[in-house]
């Protein structure tokens, strides 16, 4: 057990594996056949911790009383690196909003090292806001306060909602003041800095991939999908460190197509819209990556972005996003072509993605109306009967199923009484007549109905819908209240919500309304209902 920060054992396989840039100017630059630029964090004037995640200590094999140093802060702050951490930007490019745009790159994260802890689990541990780097084109390489509080709440209640994603070890401000133009609207205003440690097995990009195949770089594209297979995919791997067959980076791209899947078969579920699903933004492990512009439906709606910068087209809209990552896996098929040399096996790997979409989604759906037994012939249906009407007048997601449990669905109950059970997910009640009324009271009729004949007891029946329907999400305002907060110097909200998310599928007294559905004054306030990429 690695109980100080000393006792940690780096392997950093990364950058001994991998070519890294030789020069070691740290000025804004392309970087060619090279995986990463080493690159030390940006002291910080007078850092102080805000939060951190009790279980990501304990997964790094740390003692809890380490959060408490003044070298724990002074490391995941920026100030102080430990013996056996050597810190690099990557190097890696993207599509972004559908279009490739060249040399991406960290250019505000810096990985400080990978450690392995004594059961041989593998961890990098990355900077968020740390200053600049080779990668920072015209930015400036920081994090401000709200989107630092917001990416490190929404990767734990990620993590307890069972939804695959990167980690946060440490939120702590800089005491250093940043400038930012929040909705690129010509009033820029200067923010706290802030910096996040974030944890994940790698954060190795499908833009990695895609970078060295632009440039016609095989050697670098053949050596990354060779680390990333021998040290993270160690089924594929099979003990070697390279040598690999096209059909094992065919099977590899195919698992990495059916994990994509998988996580956002799980975003579907809880009401998650990534906000900027670019290909730099996708992890090759098939984890949640990149907190930016995210945000949670309220009222269930297929068209909702809260990304200001992408209110146009709404390209990453929450309906849309199973479309995109399907569209994602294709560019890094495209991007590992070079390693196959022939199109139909990895057109072929590809319906792995369709078919694990396409299988998950309906049961998954099913799950969150009590149906253990998925019926092929009837239950879609009666999936998107719901789903067509949900969007007519503004229902709370998460509210709604969580109510759902609860409707009695004895032949003796009435619409009256099914409705009342579901009411509290109306945004306005007054809204629920007509056919609004009569469409949803025929709709738990007929769920009713199909429950009933499943015949499980209502309480297990109620019990499985409350452990796929969350209860407590990160709501938009909510993070933004943590916010509002901390900005003021009290994170007492941060801690008191990454308690409550810790349980997000359990009824927690007295936490009632951490579950409320969006107060109106949300409705049109920045960073509840706004967001732009500017972080
Ligand atoms: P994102 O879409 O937020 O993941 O960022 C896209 C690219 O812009 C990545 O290469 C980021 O590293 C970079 N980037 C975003 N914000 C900054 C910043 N403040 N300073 C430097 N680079 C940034
Ligand atoms: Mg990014």
């Amino acid at each position: 057990m690695a109980l100080t920060l000393e006792d940690l054992t780096f392997d950093n396989r990364f950058t001994h594996d991998l070519p890294g840039d030789p020069a070691e100017l740290n000025r804004p630059r392309q970087v060619h056949n090279a995986a990463y630029s080493f690159v030390e964090p940006t002291p910080t004037s007078s850092p102080q911790l805000l939060a951190h995640s009790a279980e990501v200590l304990a997964d790094l094999g740390l003692a809890p009383e380490v959060a408490a140093t003044d070298e724990f802060l002074r490391v995941f702050s920026g100030n102080a690196t430990l013996v056996g951490m050597e810190p690099y930007a990557a190097c890696y490019g993207g599509h972004q909003f559908g279009n490739w745009a060249g040399q991406l790159g960290d250019g505000r994260a810096i990985a400080l090292g990978e450690i392995v802890t004594d059961a041989g689990v593998r961890h990098t541990l990355q900077l968020k806001g740390a200053g600049p780097t080779p990668y920072s084109r015209t930015a400036d390489g920081l994090a401000v306060l709200r989107s630092s509080v917001r990416e490190f709440l929404c990767s734990e209640a990620m993590f307890h909602l069972g939804v695959p994603t990167t980690r946060a070890l440490s939120l702590t401000t800089t005491g250093d003041r940043v400038m930012r133009d929040m909705f690129y609207d010509g009033n820029p205003e200067w923010e706290r800095g802030a910096v996040v440690c974030r944890v994940a097995p790698s954060f190795i990009r499908f833009g990695n991939f895609e970078l060295p195949m632009s440039r016609d770089d095989t050697d670098l594209l053949r050596a990354l999908a060779d680390h990333t297979i021998s040290l993270h995919f160690p089924d594929i791997a099979d003990g070697r460190n390279s040598g690999f067959t096209t059909d094992d980076y065919v099977e590899w791209f195919a698992e990495v197509a059916r994990r994509t899947a998988d996580m956002i078969v799980h975003w579907q579920r809880v009401g998650f819209v990534h906000g900027v699903m670019n290909t730099d933004n996708m992890s090759i492990h098939g984890l949640t990556i990149d907190y930016g512009p995210y945000g949670w439906l309220e009222n269930y709606d297929p068209g909702r972005t809260p990304n200001t910068t992408d209110r146009q087209f709404k390209r990453y809209r929450f309906g849309a996003q199973p479309h995109i990552g399907q569209w994602n896996v294709t560019q890094l098929a495209n991007a590992i072509y070079p390693l196959v040399g022939d199109v139909d096996p990895l057109q072929e790997a590809l319906t792995a993605y369709v078919d694990v979409f396409n299988h998950d989604w309906p049961r998954m759906m099913a799950a969150k109306l009590g149906i253990a037994e998925f019926d092929e012939s009837r239950d879609p249906d009666l999936i998107h009967a719901l789903l067509e009407q949900l969007p007519t007048i503004e229902t709370d997601m998460t509210v709604f199923f969580r109510c759902l449990a609860d409707v009695p669905t004895s032949t003796d109950a009435s619409d009256d009484e099914r409705l009342a059970a579901v009411a509290e997910a109306d945004y306005d009640p007054t809204q629920r007549t007509g056919d609004s009324r009569d469409l949803l009271a025929a709709w738990l009729r007929d769920w009713s109905a199909r429950v009933r004949e499943a015949g499980r007891a209502d309480a297990a029946r109620s019990a499985a819908m409350n452990a796929v329907n969350p209860k407590f999400v990160l709501r938009n305002y909510l993070a933004q209240l943590a916010i509002d907060d901390a900005d003021k110097g009290d994170p007492a909200l941060i801690s008191e919500l990454l308690d409550v998310l810790r349980r997000p599928y359990a009824e927690q007294p007295g936490k009632e309304r951490f579950a409320q559905k969006r107060p109106e004054w949300a409705r049109v306030r920045p960073g509840c209902s706004m967001l732009s990429c500017s972080s």
